[in-house]
């Protein structure tokens, strides 16, 4: 999922933390232990100088906690980005707990988490992100109520997903009146990496606009499942980035975009989902614009999410968070 590389490359033990080359200024990072519910857990606060941090929680199996760490401060970084080119009067952070959310996650273990974020008295409110659901932030909501992304019925949002998709729906099209003079996709041959919450969505929109789409999916199952209802051919995980195709829509995991796979990559416009894309934002931002690929940042087009929680703590209105979503994208 991530490149562990520079979490690697650290003298562990010496400077693991504050000499991480992810660490990045970050203001604050808690880490989280319950013995009772098998609870570990990373929060990392990155900066809150417009606003509390507010960032999802995700629940993933990290092999180490080297790349768990990485994860958690790359992704916080990316929320204060998001949440200041979206003008939300928020700062940024994330969280991760470390487990298979298929199989390790209960609710005594979200309660427990909730007491954490409770502890923090605000600086930090959490959200879903991939692996944690609105179920987990109901639980975490009886502990604490810096909590969104919570169900309908409790005066919440929902799943954000959809508003996510339609923002980077809108960005991706930005993107395809950039490149190619015209935001038409009647024709047009995407190809959309993870079909999840976000790429199904995704997949929906484009269909729906006549674009030829191509799917790739770890889960076999919402991956058959989403090809069929919605037309789109199957490809190998492998064969992602060798397709000949106007646009690479990554909606899976970040750090795809390093040097292998842009040597290989076809298109002419990257526009996903996915959180840090660019594995190395130095390097691999200037590789792509040399390669004359049309990189739409992922912190600017799938701000939806965010903009969609954030617009919980305001009194939710689906509606207007669809048209926050779509006004942020475009007027960048
Ligand atoms: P999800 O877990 O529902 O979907 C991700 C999908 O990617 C899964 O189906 C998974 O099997 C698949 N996947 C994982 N690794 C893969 C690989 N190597 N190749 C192909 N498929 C792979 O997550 P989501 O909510 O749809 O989020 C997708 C991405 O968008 C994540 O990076 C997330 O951080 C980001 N994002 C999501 C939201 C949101 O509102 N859900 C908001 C902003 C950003």
């Amino acid at each position: 999922m991530i490149e562990v590389k520079d979490a690697k490359e650290t003298k562990a033990g010496t400077d693991f933390v504050f000499g991480n080359p992810s660490f990045a200024d970050h203001e604050q990072i808690i880490f989280c232990y319950d013995k009772a519910t098998g609870l570990k857990a990373i929060i990392a606060i990155h900066d809150t100088t417009l606003g509390p941090a507010l960032g999802g929680t995700r629940m993933w199996d990290y092999k180490s906690e080297a790349e768990a760490l990485n994860d958690v401060l790359r992704l916080s970084r990316g929320m204060t980005y998001k949440a200041a080119i979206s003008g939300l009067g928020l700062g940024g952070g994330k969280a991760v707990i470390f487990g298979d959310s298929k199989k390790d996650k209960t609710p005594e273990m979200f309660r427990k988490y909730g007491k954490f974020i409770e502890s923090m008295n605000g600086r930090y409110i959490t959200a879903e992100d991939v692996g944690t659901n609105t179920t987990d932030m109901v639980y975490i909501r009886e502990m604490t109520k810096h909590v969104t992304g919570l169900p309908e019925n409790m005066g919440g949002g929902g799943d954000p997903s959809p508003v996510t998709a339609y923002g980077v729906f809108m960005g991706l099209k930005a993107a395809v009146k950039e490149s190619f003079g015209s935001d038409n996709l009647n024709g047009k041959k995407v190809m959309v990496q993870g079909v999840g919450h976000v790429g199904e969505n995704l997949v929906r929109f484009v269909t729906e606009q006549g674009a030829k789409v191509y799917v790739a999916d770890l889960n076999q199952e919402q991956l058959n499942a989403t090809a069929a209802k919605y037309g789109a051919e199957i490809v190998s995980l492998d064969a992602v980035y060798d397709m000949d195709v106007d646009i690479y829509s990554p909606c899976a995991l970040g750090a795809t975009l390093n040097t292998e796979n842009i040597n290989k990559l076809r298109c002419a416009v990257v526009a996903g989902a996915a959180n840090n894309q660019l594995a190395d934002e130095n390097i691999h931002g200037k590789m792509l614009t040399e390669k004359g690929i049309l990189y739409a940042p992922d912190f600017l087009i799938n701000a939806g999410g965010l903009i969609n929680v954030y617009s919980e703590l305001k009194g939710y209105d689906r509606k207007t968070a669809m048209e926050q979503s779509e006004k942020s994208t475009i007027q960048h």
